[in-house]
């Protein structure tokens, strides 16, 4: 094989995607002597402030929060043991319809040829064997995950290279026992409205589509460690609640779409790296 250790890479939009999206897989891989490099768009800047201040709140300064999240976010790559860290710095664009969508600086509004040649570079540097990043719909209609998506599958085809390309999914069957847990632990999440439902592209993907199941139970911990040292932020406190042994039985298994392989490796799988080692 090549003169260079087996690589993944994950193309995240915030600090924290990279625990609650793929903590498994990083650990995991990691621990199989796989390199792994974490490259995160944005700084973070919309996200919660300290004492759970949202943007636009007074006290919010996303220049304060970004700094936090930083730290946070090393934090969270050393529990994972990820052997790089790539910054692109971006400006968080805040939800869908949120004024920080169109702000100067903003992912969103950055052209995504612009993008994409940054990352060709990180692609060119490290010569990943796996990339992993949202899809189409950046999992749940996030634009920061939306232009993740679009940046990455951009730089692919910028660079001709040919890795396992893989997109982040989550089982029809796990999304249900996610409600039924979300009701259990008191997270402040509504059943969506039906009307509003219909319009949305529905989350996740039917089990039997699923190409690839990828048991990171093992490192469940590290995951929920990972997650934690991201606590500053609203929606990760709830997670956390579950304790470690609920948090694993939900999260345990990470599921992907693989989109691009050059190795034929059966369908399904259980393995981002099946066909290449
Ligand atoms: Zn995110």
């Amino acid at each position: 094989m090549a003169d260079r250790p087996l690589t993944l890479m994950a193309v995240h939009a915030h600090p924290d995607d990279e625990a609650s999206g793929t903590g498994g897989v990083l650990a995991r891989y990691a621990a199989e002597g796989i390199r792994t490099v974490l490259v995160t768009c944005t700084d973070g800047g919309c996200g919660d402030g300290p004492g759970g201040t949202k943007p636009g709140d007074p006290g919010h300064d996303p220049a304060a929060v970004a700094a936090m999240r930083r730290k946070e976010l090393e934090a969270s790559c050393e529990v994972l043991k990820v052997s790089h860290l790539e910054m692109l710095d971006y400006a968080d664009s805040g939800m869908m319809g949120w004024e920080a969508n169109d702000a100067p600086g903003s992912f969103w509004r950055t052209p995504v040829a612009e993008g994409a040649a940054r990352l060709a570079e990180l692609l060119r540097r490290y010569q990943p064997d796996v990339v992993v990043t949202y899809d189409e719909n950046g999992f749940y209609g996030h634009p920061d995950h939306i232009q993740a998506n679009r940046i990455t599958m951009a730089a692919l085809e910028l660079t001709g290279m040919t890795p396992k390309v893989y997109w982040t999914t989550a089982p029809r069957s796990m999304m249900q026992r996610f409600g039924e847990l979300m009701r259990e632990f008191g997270g402040d999440w509504e059943e969506p409205d039906p009307a509003e439902a219909a319009e949305m592209p529905e989350i996740g993907l039917p089990d039997e589509e699923i190409t690839t199941w990828v048991d990171t139970t093992a490192f469940g911990s590290q995951k929920f460690d990972a997650l934690a040292a991201h606590a500053s932020q609203g929606e990760n406190i709830f997670f956390l609640r579950m304790g470690k042994e609920r948090f694993t039985e939900l999260w345990g298994v990470e599921t992907f779409l693989r989109v691009q392989d050059g190795t034929g490796a059966a369908l399904p799988e259980n393995d981002l790296f099946a066909g290449l080692r």
